[in-house]
């Protein structure tokens, strides 16, 4: 017997389970999530930074994110469950007159639509995070409400939620095909190893492996795998003591103390690193990364490497999200391409996407995020891409 599912989500990491949770409390009936994995959120989820912030360059990133931070600090007392959640904020360091034009822009924008968000000068930079280079910096933006929160945990309790609200979450099931009608107007469910599930809604949610899955409906998604670097290292002397996530624009190298180290990352300079393989590249880190790292928080030439792994952002041609439904395919939504902040979004994104599926008014308007814009020629810039 073929199965039936009102809608099927493809892909269990953070955003997947947020989507599932969401549709099942909004009624959106039987919800089946397949994830292809053993586990949930091993892909980019487990291997991301954890960090949320207002402060992005366009507005709906900022719309999206005053909206999913606040589910994020209050996802503990909303719904029961532990998150390890540190709200010390975010910092970026601006050491260019023009860089600090831009990012005083982005602060007062941000302000615009409620975030706060506070200008240091130097002095107050190095008495915020004492040890960090300050020379030739120009100022700083701080985002108090901006921090880090635990990406497992966040994956965890949006499946827990999920289950609890009647989501059937299949792992080592990949979803295979989206099948459509013989015109390709209309979707009719999802081939898997296992056997066709029929839905007229089905959810692509499969992170990097997204535009994969869509071609198997032929339409092509302008995503590419990005291979980013997450170093942790052991204690040193003057290891910052606060949580603040601190980025340095010149770089967009970045840090926040982790356990008795740092937890740091950077994109690669250049050329960016177009690959599905996520193996470290330890002359990259030798390199690159620590000489970086050393001209923002000289203590680190005294610290040990604890850890390192590789993980891959999902990029689109204007480094925003591909969401909602697809015009010339019925019932066919995406939650894909959040080009390295998909984390944060999660929450947000959910709800959202559950609210398009079940035709309500959205809580956040992200109608300009939609796949034909790219056709359309209505891309959106953002400049605070780490
Ligand atoms: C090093 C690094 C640091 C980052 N730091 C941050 C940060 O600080 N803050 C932030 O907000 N974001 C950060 N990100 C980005 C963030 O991790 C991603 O945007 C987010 O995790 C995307 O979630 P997702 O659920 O869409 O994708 P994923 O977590 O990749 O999940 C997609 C899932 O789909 C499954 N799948 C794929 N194809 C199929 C199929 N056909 N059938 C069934 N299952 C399928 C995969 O197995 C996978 O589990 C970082 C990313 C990296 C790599």
């Amino acid at each position: 017997m073929t199965e039936t599912a009102d809608v099927v989500v493809v892909g269990g990491g953070a955003m997947g389970v947020s989507i599932a949770y969401h549709l099942a409390v909004g009624g959106a009936g039987r919800v089946l999530l397949l994830e292809r994995d053993d586990a949930l959120g091993t892909e980019s989820t487990g291997r991301c930074a954890g960090g949320f912030r207002v402060q992005f360059s366009s507005e709906i990133n900022v719309r999206l994110s005053l909206a999913s931070v606040r589910m994020i600090h209050d996802f503990s007392a909303t719904h029961g469950l532990p998150l390890d959640v540190h709200v010390e904020g975010y910092l970026f360091l601006v050491r260019d007159p023009a860089g600090w034009a831009r990012h005083g822009a982005a602060a007062a924008m941000q302000r615009g639509l409620g975030a706060r968000v506070e200008e240091l000068d130097p002095a107050a930079v190095a008495e915020l995070v004492p040890g960090l280079a300050t020379e030739g910096l120009v100022g700083a933006t701080f985002g108090p409400d901006d921090g880090i929160a635990d990406p497992s945990g966040l994956t965890s309790g949006y499946a827990t939620l999920a289950r609890r609200a009647g989501v059937d979450i299949r792992l080592r099931t990949a979803a295979t095909v989206i099948r459509t009608t013989a015109d390709g107007g209309r979707i009719l469910g999802v081939a898997t190893p296992g056997g066709d599930i029929e839905a007229p809604i089905v959810v692509n949610a499969a992170g990097v492996w997204a535009p994969a899955l869509a071609a198997t409906c032929g339409l092509e998604l302008p995503i590419r795998p990005e291979l980013r670097h997450v170093v942790v290292t052991s204690d040193f002397p003057g290891r910052p003591e606060r949580r603040t996530l601190v980025i340095d624009t010149a770089t967009m190298f970045y840090f926040h103390r982790e356990g008795s180290g740092v937890l740091m990352g950077m994109p690669p300079r250049g050329e960016p690193v177009v690959t599905f393989g996520t193996a470290v590249d330890e002359r990259w880190i030798a390199e690159e990364l620590l000489p970086a790292a050393c001209q923002v928080l000289p203590g680190l030439a005294d610290a040990g490497l604890a850890s390192a792994w590789g993980g891959l952002y999902e990029m689109t041609p204007d480094h925003h999200a591909i969401l909602g439904p697809v015009e010339a395919l019925a019932g066919l939504f995406l939650a894909c391409g959040f080009s390295g902040h998909g984390f944060q979004h999660a929450p947000i994104v959910g709800k959202v996407t559950a609210e398009l599926v079940l035709g309500l008014p959205a809580t956040v308007d992200v109608s300009t995020l939609r796949m034909e814009r790219f056709a359309r020629g209505e891309l959106i810039g953002e400049s605070h891409v780490v």
